[in-house]
């Protein structure tokens, strides 16, 4: 699919769900369709209602009647949720709209009721046309104008079949003219002056299921997920990119601890059947040219050939409607209400018990094998499972009497790069050297320059790890 083609679709698709969500009712139906509690939505003839059909599935889910159902069904329709096929035409009283109208059949030629059909005869004498009751006497065939006896079928009478005639003014025709009766206000329309109204099924548009089943159960409980880890939720959130170009993300979700900011790039892809490997692409460009290292993927129903391994690959961590709703029921969830509070601390340890409070495991002076095979001594390692994302934090110390120099920071950097830790802290003191401080930042290591730090109380009993 073309890209601008994409967009504009994901855009229709986006206005239809914000209508969706405005109108609970309509949403109630939508979750109830999914649910597979009916499939089809048919209309039933009820001529005591005013307009001689209902929904009864939708009046009884929604609880409301006639016209508020047909005009509930009718924005789903224009809005592409459901589709909608003819079922029948029913025809209205143009005088008082009632529904209820009677065929009635009428002479074409002076347009009177009073029509009989039967077995149309001739006298071949006389020329009088009848039906057969009209010349039966006594058992025998009687011309009703001449009276003389009819006896022999073909030579002195003929048949002409079963046809209507008028008792008023005796036309004999095998069409009548149809009107139509009016039940409740007994006027008479001509066939050509009587409203039409169709009225039509409904049914799920297929193609449109995965995504109603994302957008109207599982993403806002998964938004939820979010904000219960503490994350600042924002979506469709324009991003700069380091091109310049800007970004939509899906879910942008953010958390400052103090210490480091957390950006989630979440992305959002939903095929009939399953998602490519170009939008897996498209996705991974676009949260590396944000700056973006925590990436998710929704995946829904399921990923492509050749996708996965591209996933994996580039640390995009794929979340199928499965994993989401194992996330959503049984993942880890917070341990306790996570507090904000300033973030500062006067030593190590406070440091330690500071990123206790937002929920990280803390290790001091931690081994982690790197990339390379080598081991390396990270100060502080801070990590934190939320279960879509395992946040790893390597934080540095450096004490010393002069600032600290370029080739430390290289190092710190590097060793975290092997070990696959993007989140670096670094704290120094009593601070950077400027061209350091310029390496930190393009490298997006968040730098801490203390004047000092307390010394170490020396810990009871249990010795460091
Ligand atoms: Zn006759
Ligand atoms: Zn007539
Ligand atoms: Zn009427």
């Amino acid at each position: 699919m073309a890209k601008a083609d994409k967009e504009a679709e994901a855009a229709e698709t986006e206005r239809a769900i914000i209508s969706i969500q405005e109108d609970a009712l309509a949403m109630k139906l939508v979750a109830t369709i999914l649910a597979a509690k009916f499939v089809d939505i048919k209309p039933q003839f009820d001529f005591t209602t005013e307009s001689g059909f209902v929904y009864p599935v939708v009046e009884q889910t929604l609880n409301v009647k006639g016209k508020k159902a047909v005009a509930i069904l009718e924005s789903l329709a224009d809005r592409g949720v459901l589709k909608k096929s003819f079922y029948d035409r029913l025809l209205r009283c143009p005088r008082c709209q009632s529904m209820n109208l009677r065929p009635s059949t009428n002479c074409p030629k002076c347009s009177s009721r009073n029509i009989t059909r039967g077995r149309i005869l001739e006298h071949s004498a006389c020329g009088y046309v009848g039906v057969e009751d009209e010349f039966t006497s006594a058992g025998r065939y009687v011309c009703p104008r001449c009276k003389l006896e009819l006896r022999t079928l073909g030579a002195d009478y003929q048949s002409r079949g079963v046809l209507r005639k008028c008792r008023d003014c005796g036309e004999v025709f095998s069409v009548p003219l149809m009107k139509w009766r009016c039940l409740k206000c007994s006027s008479l329309a001509d066939e050509d002056k009587v409203d039409e109204v169709s009225i039509y099924s409904y049914n799920l548009d297929e193609t449109k299921r995965n995504w109603l089943d994302f957008e109207l159960q599982s993403k806002g409980q998964f938004l939820e997920f979010l904000r219960q880890h503490g994350y600042e939720v924002t979506e469709n959130a324009r991003v700069k990119g380091r091109s310049g170009a800007e970004h939509c993300i899906d879910i942008l979700a953010t958390r400052d601890d103090g210490i480091v900011t957390h950006s989630i790039a979440i992305g959002v892809e939903i095929a009939r059947e399953k998602v490519g490997l170009d939008r897996i692409l498209d996705f991974d460009v676009k949260t590396y040219d944000s700056g973006i290292h925590n990436k998710v993927l929704i995946i829904i129903p399921t990923l492509g050939e050749g996708a996965e391994k591209f996933a994996v690959y580039q640390r995009i961590k794929v979340l199928e409607l499965k994993d989401l709703e194992m996330l959503l029921t049984g993942g880890p969830q917070p341990d306790r209400e996570i507090v904000k509070e300033p973030f500062e601390f006067k030593s190590k340890s406070q440091l330690m018990q500071y990123l206790e409070k937002q929920g990280y495991r803390v290790k001091k002076n931690a081994k982690v094998k790197g990339r390379s095979g080598a081991v390396h001594n990270i100060d502080i390692l801070a990590t934190r499972d939320e279960g879509i994302i395992i946040h790893r934090i390597a934080i540095g110390i450096g004490v010393a009497e002069k600032p600290m120099v370029l080739d430390r920071v290289f190092d710190f950097d590097d060793k975290a790069y092997d070990a696959g830790i993007m989140d670096k802290v670094l704290i120094a003191v009593p601070g950077l050297t400027g061209e350091a401080r310029q390496f930190a930042e393009r490298q997006g290591i968040r730098v801490f320059e203390v004047e000092q730090l307390e010394p170490e109380q020396p810990e009871e009993g249990s010795p460091e790890s």
